[in-house]
């Protein structure tokens, strides 16, 4: 499996900033951080966090020219000794992370960074700051570049910070050796940081950047240890600090209670292995069917799903394919991008949602108009209005998508809040030959989903954003995540409508949120009546699995008791009383 192709990338062709975190307080007492999860199973141990290279004054001033060259040739060796290493690293190592820093070293000796940085020495530059003038103008370029290839930005910091470590005699930066059973948290790691670890003494991985192709999510999955990326500050959890990682959930609590965190892991341990040993289909244990579905951005993430037991896709987020496009792609270009997805599920059902641009998740060709308050502003469907074709050009790369690949997906569009938006939406897709859908994740269409119905084949519950306006919580705030946790009974009452809504007129309706990740969620879910569950990946064979445990009546059981509940605690409380 090669999962990049740093060696064949043009360094040399775009420029952007860079953005930089924010820093705040520590976190001390128990919270729950959320992000996004990677590879299941749950962790409790300290914190470990690798070592940065320490603060390296270039010498001040220039260097004398009859220098110049010495200094040249000072930073080259330091260059090729970086290289050499990982090369080194890459032939012990097997698989990804043999691949993994076998790429870092090429990216290291890349000519375009080296020429940048040997232009700079030629003009005067101390070796050092022509390392960290060079290397930030790639990261720029790259972070320009985004998707996959701003990934990469790690790997040009790492080699940096190496580079600059050898040219200054210091250690090599990295991870330390932990003594005992640890959890790695950091803002991101690099391959040459991850590919050495020893899943014995690193339990766990959480980073504060990254994606589901970063490297440290390839190399995580690899190692098989407990994962969560883009985890909404981590950077203030001290080293040192215990936290419970669920890489199946994508949380982080601080300070866990000891019991509970024992039996927390001692519980994902038992699942985790039923899970290995499931294999799909979706079914409870006495045979009623539900479909278990993938949430995905792209072709990469559809194949990685296609090797899961997933049916199918429930959700194909495609903003997520354009977030760091100026201009909007052509319908040829994301007909090709839809396409890829089609064809890693061919025919299976794939359901492709229309852009769900704003809040969050600006596109910067959907002209967003300036908002003090994003998240209950033009985003969703509403980019449509004042973008006219938009919707149409998109639904006609769907259509165009399906033809191709011979494989017809179904559509739905984002943040439905009225009877008439779904009305509009499904005479646009019916256009172009399509099946509608929409979302529900505003309360108001929970309340109407009958009205809603009258239009559309089918609903797909988004409970993050149901949760988000059913509480009035911002989801990006981990101050506010308990009440923004999908197990809130005034969100699951909300469900459990637009599921009867859907039940009395025989129309699927399914949870593509990450309510549908947490296997006892998803039980709970499937007693209120839903159709198809959609997770991440990650969530499918623990999801399944559970599923695969208990009867219909159990779980109806636990939702009619969950419904009967008024606070998260004890929804979860009485779910897991009837489903262990
Ligand atoms: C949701 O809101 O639950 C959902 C699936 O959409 P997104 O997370 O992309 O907003
Ligand atoms: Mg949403």
């Amino acid at each position: 499996m090669c999962c990049f192709t740093l060696d064949r990338v043009d360094l040399s062709t775009v420029s952007s900033n860079l953005s930089h975190m924010s820093t705040s307080s520590p976190v001390t007492s128990q919270v729950v951080l959320r992000g996004v999860p990677v590879v299941g199973g749950v962790q409790c141990g300290p914190v470990i966090r690798p070592g940065r290279l320490p603060v390296v004054d270039a010498p001040a001033g220039d260097v004398e020219e009859s220098a110049r060259a010495a200094e040249a040739a000072r930073f080259s060796t330091a260059a090729a000794a970086v290289a050499n290493r990982l090369r080194d690293r890459a032939g012990r190592a097997t698989g990804a992370a043999s691949e993994v820093l076998a790429a870092t070293a090429t990216l290291a000796q890349d000519r375009a960074w080296l020429g940048a940085a040997e232009k700079r020495i030629a003009g005067g530059a101390p070796a050092v700051r022509a390392v960290a003038e060079a290397v930030d103008q790639f990261v720029a370029l790259f972070t320009q570049l985004g998707g996959l290839m701003a990934e990469r930005v790690t790997d040009l910091r790492d080699i940096r910070d190496r580079v600059i470590a050898e040219l200054s005699g210091l250690p090599e930066p990295g991870v330390p050796l932990p003594d005992v059973p640890s959890i790695l948290c950091a803002e991101d790691l690099a391959p040459a940081d991850t590919a050495g670890l020893d899943p014995s003494l690193v339990i766990g991985l959480a980073t504060t950047l990254g994606g589901p192709t970063s490297h440290t999510a390839i190399i995580a999955r690899q190692l098989g240890i407990p994962c969560v990326v883009a985890v909404d500050g981590l950077d203030d959890v001290a080293a040192g600090a215990t936290v419970l990682l669920d890489g199946t959930t994508g949380t982080l609590t601080v300070d866990p209670d000891p019991l509970e965190a024992a039996t927390a892991v001692t519980a994902a341990q038992h699942a985790a292995e039923q899970a290995r040993q499931w294999t799909g289909p979706g079914a409870t244990a006495d045979g009623h069917t539900v479909a278990v579905l993938a949430n995905v951005q792209d072709g990469a993430a559809a194949r990685a799903a296609r090797q899961t037991p997933a049916e199918g896709v429930g959700l194909f987020r495609t903003e997520l394919c354009f977030l760091n496009r100026d201009t909007e792609p052509s319908v040829a270009e994301q007909a090709k991008i839809y396409g890829e997805v089609l064809d890693a599920f061919d025919g299976r059902k794939v359901v492709i949602r229309t852009l769900d641009a704003g809040s969050d998740k600006p596109l910067k060709f959907a002209g967003h108009p300036d908002e003090a308050n994003p998240a209950l502003g033009v985003r969703g469907i509403r980019i449509a209005e004042g973008n006219p074709g938009l919707l149409h050009r998109q639904l006609e790369a769907i259509a165009a998508a399906g033809a191709a690949t011979g494989n017809q997906p179904w559509v739905m569009a984002p943040m439905i809040a009225t009877a008439a938006e779904a009305k509009s939406f499904a005479d646009a897709a019916r256009t172009y030959g399509l099946t509608p859908g929409v979302m529900i994740e505003v309360p108001a269409a929970a309340l109407l989903a009958d009205k809603i119905l009258e239009h559309v084949d089918f609903l797909s519950i988004g409970t993050n954003d149901l949760a988000q306006y059913t509480m009035a919580a911002d989801r990006m705030s981990a101050d506010l995540a308990t009440l923004t946790d999908p197990w809130q009974p005034a969100v699951l009452a909300l469900v459990a409508m637009a599921v009867r809504a859907g039940a009395a007129v025989g129309k699927p309706v399914g949870v593509c949120g990450e309510a549908a990740a947490d296997p006892l969620l998803a039980c709970v879910l499937v007693g209120l009546g839903v159709t198809s569950l959609s997770a991440a990946s990650a969530a499918i064979p623990a999801v399944g699995a559970k599923l695969s445990q208990v009867t219909l009546q159990q779980c109806r059981d636990a939702a009619d008791a969950v419904l009967a509940t008024a606070t998260a605690t004890e929804a979860r409380a009485a779910a897991l009383t009837l489903l262990q």
